[in-house]
């Protein structure tokens, strides 16, 4: 709920002050309940608390990696479940990203990931996207955390939570989240990219290129047959950037598919007159996924092409020992560690 959704349910019996109190203890101090809002009346309180309940997703499982990961398995209302993923930064302990999901599976069907194996199951509403942020974050400091809408779905396939989400996490009265430490990623869904470029409020945008040619990104990822390479490059250089912003590219690297030197060079001539930033992506593996992962020289002078041209650098694995890593999220079993608290 944003603030006037708050005052709505609130109705004109309560002052207007108790919703801007409420929006402040859910999401800036992180209460968690409505009965721990202890500058409520209790009456309130209490009354509060039956009518509305947070709707915070529970922690069905938690998978720790060795490198600090975690991914979590996460049960919402209706007992679904979906993957968030806390990643703290190596070597500075109180700065994290988190990596969140903006559909329960993915109807995208990209071939290089697990999640497309999932399908679509539903949308998340704004409410559980918020919701995993509040979760991981528990009471970690806003200005140490970055967050990557990178998990299950795609966010472009449900724009309208996902900014209203977005507007409860950046809000300077509530989760106070810099825009610049949020990002959305996308397969490339190239109308709803010119919708999110009009918004007024909006994280930062990647696009997920993974292939230099067309008919290489329509093989990987079919998206492309509906939304071309072209077009996409064209809705790309169009992009009402800010002044601080560069454009992201991810490329997931693929053995012998998409990863020969020709193929660097295309993809620095796609990125002609863009202000973009390269992330490359060496493939994570998983079961049923047709592909190899690139030796680390052939991603190193993949690299180094890209580089002249553009910012490139190198996405190192995050949490691959609990499949909490890109790609890797379809609620897999493995290195179960229980729940301590
Ligand atoms: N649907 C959105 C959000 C997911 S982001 C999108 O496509 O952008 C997940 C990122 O991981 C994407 O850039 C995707 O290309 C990449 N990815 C998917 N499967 C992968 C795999 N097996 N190994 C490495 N990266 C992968």
């Amino acid at each position: 709920m944003e603030l006037a959704d708050i005052q709505a349910a609130l109705g004109s019996a309560q002052p207007a002050f108790r919703a801007r109190q409420i929006y402040d203890a859910v999401y800036r101090q992180r209460v968690a309940n409505l009965a721990a809002i202890s500058s409520l009346p209790k009456d309130l309180r209490e009354r509060l608390d039956q009518v509305f309940p947070l709707g915070m997703p529970t922690v069905e499982r938690q998978y720790d990696s060795a490198d600090g990961t975690r991914r979590y398995l996460l049960k919402l209302g209706d007992g679904k479940t979906v993957e968030t993923v806390w990643m703290p930064a190596e070597g500075e302990a109180d700065r994290a990203t988190i990596c969140i999901s903006s559909q329960v599976g993915c109807a995208v069907d990209c071939k290089f990931c697990l999640t497309a194996k999932m399908g679509l199951e539903r949308s998340l509403s704004a409410g559980e996207i918020v919701g995993q942020v509040l979760l991981a974050a528990g009471t970690a400091p806003v200005d140490r955390i970055n967050i990557v809408m990178m998990g299950q779905g795609e966010p472009l396939l449900n724009l309208a939570n996902v900014i209203k989400a977005s507007r409860l996490l950046m809000d300077p009265g509530g989760m106070a989240i810099s825009p610049r430490r949020i990002t959305l990623s996308t397969a490339g869904i190239i109308p709803r990219i010119i919708e999110l470029g009009r918004e007024p409020v909006r994280p930062k945008l990647a696009i997920s290129l993974n292939a230099s040619t067309e008919e290489q990104r329509q093989a990987l990822m079919p998206i492309t047959r509906k939304y071309h390479l072209k077009d996409l490059m064209e809705a790309c250089r169009e992009y009402p950037l800010r002044p601080w912003e560069k454009l992201t590219f991810e490329y997931v690297l693929l053995k012998g598919v998409n990863d020969t030197d020709a193929d660097a060079r295309r993809v620095v001539r796609l990125l002609a007159h863009i202000n973009a930033k390269v992330n490359l992506i060496a493939l994570n593996p998983g079961p049923g996924i047709p592909f190899d992962t690139p030796e680390p020289l052939r991603v190193a002078a993949f690299q180094e092409i890209v580089k002249r041209a553009v910012p490139c650098f190198i996405r190192k694995p995050r949490g691959l020992d609990v499949y909490a890593a890109c790609g890797q999220l379809k609620r897999m079993e493995s290195a179960l560690v229980p729940l301590t608290s």
